[in-house]
């Protein structure tokens, strides 16, 4: 294949990587340890979705019957809701509506890959305001940086992957009363904060894009399905970017009937925070181990940066897989952990102590 071929941007494209799986507890990708499809009154439903399921038909280009739901859940109207195969597909199809080649993206720094992943592809210039010390969002260097470059789409990942900071409702809307440009909010872990969701302020805000997610406290990854809420306006404009049968008809029904019974699911969730808790007690007691507070369904955790093979080998020896940052040099030797029961958690933290006794 000829180089020149490629369009300039996949030449130098950095993809997303998937790590290879060969252990048997898999805790680097924060999905839920539970099958909600195991539970009876959904296990019910889905039947029920499947059995009068119709595979020969193209699917609802707008996903009708999933959109009820999800403003049945969300509170928004459907019109301003738009779904799509997972959050990633739905971040890529809003950057695809929005940004022109050579566009300024702003992020802050360590936050999910994607939204850089994406921008980059499409020629935007991306610029980053860093954590500061602890990985607390610089909040007045984005506010800054916000005013001074009027970037075309500013992210805040909220709360945040890797770190897990949450970042207040109030903090968002001073951002979205700065931005001339568009302010999209990923909220892909908000179940988990149970707090400072900005979904509601779709209405007061024309510039608000609210990314949300059935991966990860729906349990639902496999399936895939994310959705933005938006003003109407922005909606249908993405709507008409987008593919028009992106969302698979199985995946509509299904996630709907999930979501239909979401009230089964929120004790799996409870008990997630719960443990989370826990474990981030416990880790606070090992000595040469950071551990910062989280606000989703994992913990990023830091040890010296020459210990990390160690502890990284000793895990995959233990059949434990977790998220390494190797080459990142904003996060020097961490690691994020997927918080999942307390019997892999407890796995996680023996070798953990284990690993650093030796230190
Ligand atoms: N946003 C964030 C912050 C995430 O961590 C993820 C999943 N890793 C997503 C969006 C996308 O998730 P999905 O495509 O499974 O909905």
């Amino acid at each position: 294949m000829k180089t020149e071929w490629l369009r300039r941007e996949v030449r130098q494209f950095a993809p997303y990587v998937v790590a290879p799986i060969r252990e048997s507890r898999v805790i680097n990708a924060n999905e839920n340890y539970a099958n909600v499809f195991a539970i009876p009154s959904i296990r019910e439903e889905v039947m029920a979705a499947l059995s009068s399921y119709q595979p020969q038909i193209y699917p609802k280009p707008l996903a009708d019957g999933l959109r009820e739901a999800l403003s049945d859940y969300t509170g928004s109207a459907p019109e301003e809701l738009l779904a799509g195969n997972g959050g990633d597909e739905m971040i890529s199809y809003t950057l695809h509506t929005f940004l022109n080649e050579g566009d300024t993206v702003l992020l802050h720094a360590p936050t999910f890959d994607m939204y850089e992943v994406g921008a980059g592809l499409l020629g935007a210039k991306v610029e980053k305001v860093r954590d500061l010390p602890g990985y607390r969002r610089d909040r007045k260097g984005l506010l800054d940086a916000i005013r001074r470059l009027q970037p075309k789409m500013t992210f805040l990942c909220n709360p945040n992957n890797p770190t897990g900071e949450l970042l207040s409702a109030s903090f968002i809307e001073e951002c979205l009363a700065a931005a001339e440009g568009l302010v999209f909010v990923d909220e892909a872990y908000m179940e988990f904060a149970q707090e400072e969701s900005v979904l509601p302020l779709i209405r007061k805000y024309p510039n608000l894009i609210v990314l949300r997610t059935l991966s990860k406290a729906f349990g639902l990854a496999g399936l895939r399905c994310g959705y933005i809420a938006a003003d109407r306006a922005i909606i249908d404009e993405v709507a008409k970017v987008k593919n028009p049968y992106n969302l698979n008809s199985l995946t509509q029904a299904l996630a709907a009937a999930v979501l239909r019974r979401r009230e089964e699911i929120f004790p799996i969730r409870d008990g997630i925070v719960a443990e989370r808790e826990r474990l981030c007690e416990a880790i606070q007691h090992v000595r040469g181990v950071t551990v910062y507070p989280s606000r989703t369904n994992f913990l990023l955790i830091q040890v010296e940066e020459d210990r990390a093979d160690e502890l990284f080998e000793a895990w995959r020896q233990a059949d434990i897989l977790v998220k390494r940052y190797k080459d990142n040099p904003l996060l020097p030797g961490a690691f994020r952990i997927t918080v999942t029961t307390r019997d892999v958690d407890d796995a996680v933290l023996s070798v953990l102590k284990e690993v650093m006794r030796r230190a």
